[in-house]
Order: C-alpha cells, then sequence, then structure tokens
C-alpha cells in the first residue's frame, strides 16, 4: 500500500446509502492520514434520540414542529475515545454514542433528517468541523451540500443483503435481538427515503467516484481509496 499523503490537507467526503460501511471506511482513512473522521448519521441519530427521549417522535410519528422547538436545547459535541479511535457523540454533556444505533433511532432517522431546519444546523456545525480541511467525512449530502468544494469524494454503494448482513452481525454481536428481515426492511426504507426528500436527497456528485464494496474487504478498500489520494 502506498504511504503517499497530499501535502495540502484536504476534504474526503463519503456518501452513499444505509450501511455500507462508510464510516468504518471514513475512520480507517482518517487514522491513516491523520485527520479528524466525522460521522455525520452520528449527529442526525442523537437529534432523533433526543427527539425520542422527549416525547417529540410517539408511537413511530416524527411530530416536526416540536423536533423544531426543541432544536435550541440540544448541543452537540464529540471528544476522541482512544479506545475506539474515534470521537464519541455527546448530547449536552451526555455521551450517548451507544443508544443512536438501536433500531428504534435507525427507524425514525430518516423523518427527522428531513426536516429543513435539523439540516440547516447540523450542516453548519458540519461545515465548521471541516473548516480548516484535514477531514473524512462520512454522510449522504457531504460531497453534493456540505462540501460541494470536498478534493476527493467518494460514492459507496453495495448489495442490500450484504449491507442488512453486515448491519445485523453488527447489533446480535452487541447483543441486540432484532432480526434480518426486519434489518432489511430498515435499509431499503432508509434508502428510499433519504433519496427522496425534499432537502438534500441522497445523490452521487457529478464528480464522486463510485465505490462497491459488496464483494471487497477493508483492506482493499483501503488499497483503493490510497491510491486515489496518491492521483491527486
Ligand atoms: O450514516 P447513518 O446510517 O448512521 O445515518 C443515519 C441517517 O441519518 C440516514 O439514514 C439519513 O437519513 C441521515 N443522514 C443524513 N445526512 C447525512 C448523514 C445522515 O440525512 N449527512
Amino acid at each position: 500500500m502506498s504511504d503517499i499523503k497530499p501535502h495540502k490537507k484536504i476534504v474526503i467526503a463519503i456518501d452513499g446509502f444505509s450501511s455500507c460501511g462508510k464510516s468504518t471506511f471514513a475512520k480507517a482513512i482518517a487514522a491513516r492520514l491523520g485527520y479528524i473522521f466525522i460521522d455525520t448519521g452520528a449527529m442526525y441519530r442523537a437529534v432523533t434520540l433526543y427527539a425520542l427521549e422527549h416525547g417529540a417522535i410517539r408511537s413511530g410519528i416524527v411530530h416536526e414542529e416540536e423536533v423544531v422547538a426543541l432544536l435550541n436545547q440540544i448541543s452537540i459535541t464529540f471528544r476522541f475515545n482512544p479506545e475506539r479511535g474515534a470521537s464519541d457523540i455527546y448530547v449536552n454533556g451526555d455521551r450517548v454514542e451507544g443508544k443512536i444505533r438501536t433500531i428504534e433511532v435507525s427507524n425514525c432517522v430518516s423523518a427527522v433528517s428531513a426536516i429543513a431546519e435539523v439540516r440547516t444546523m447540523l450542516v453548519r456545525m458540519q461545515q465548521e468541523m471541516g473548516r480548516r480541511r484535514g477531514v473524512v467525512m462520512d454522510g449522504r449530502d457531504i460531497g453534493t451540500v456540505v462540501f460541494p468544494d470536498a478534493e476527493l469524494k467518494i460514492f459507496m454503494t453495495a448489495d442490500p443483503h450484504v449491507r442488512a448482513q453486515r448491519r445485523y452481525d453488527e447489533l446480535t454481536a452487541k447483543g441486540d435481538r432484532v432480526s434480518l428481515e426486519e434489518i432489511e426492511q430498515n435499509v431499503r426504507d432508509r434508502d428510499y427515503q433519504d433519496m427522496h426528500r425534499a432537502i438534500s436527497p441522497l445523490r452521487q456528485a457529478d464528480d464522486a467516484i463510485v465505490l462497491d464494496n459488496s464483494t471487497m474487504t477493508v483492506e482493499e478498500q483501503m488499497e483503493w481509496v490510497m491510491e486515489r489520494i496518491a492521483a491527486l
């Protein structure tokens, strides 16, 4: 694997479908380059968790105005956790990393992330975090909206069965009781909702390069991306 680092700090934008392994990939690239890794999905999940805990989502229904009314009470911060080799997310000083990846949050997050005010708040934060460049950011709209000027844009995709299986393995390893069918349904629903929302829908930026990792190992993906970075 080449050890070439771009001499100037750049922004690497990684967008794509749910459960493609975007965060794992982004984290590995950031570690390799000594960059900051920012998981923007965690930010949308944190807002969703807060809305669930404060009654703005009831019986799976997201009450948009109530979510918006909560936004000025939410302060999101990240703190590096050396054990994970990545930053943990905090809401109002509470570490919520372990609570944001449940199926309950996953089932509501796409509706919350379709709210204009939520996006405005989080996009602003993301742009601020990447202001000095040297970041690898993963999400749905990084190459199209947050950093349209990112030096490297990757659009990740993989077979939906493979993605559901990966997410299922991850959740069951943590002891969550979920079914593969439920996970696959969630992955498909989120893809659909994320691609069809009115504001900043998930789409491949014109200048993004596609990475289908259905049959690739993390090492192979790293080799692939390091070649692209070396060619910049
Ligand atoms: O990346 P992850 O699957 O954790 O993201 C959770 C959800 O957050 C996505 O399904 C999408 O609805 C939303 N999201 C978004 N824009 C981003 C990142 C995530 O709308 N930049």
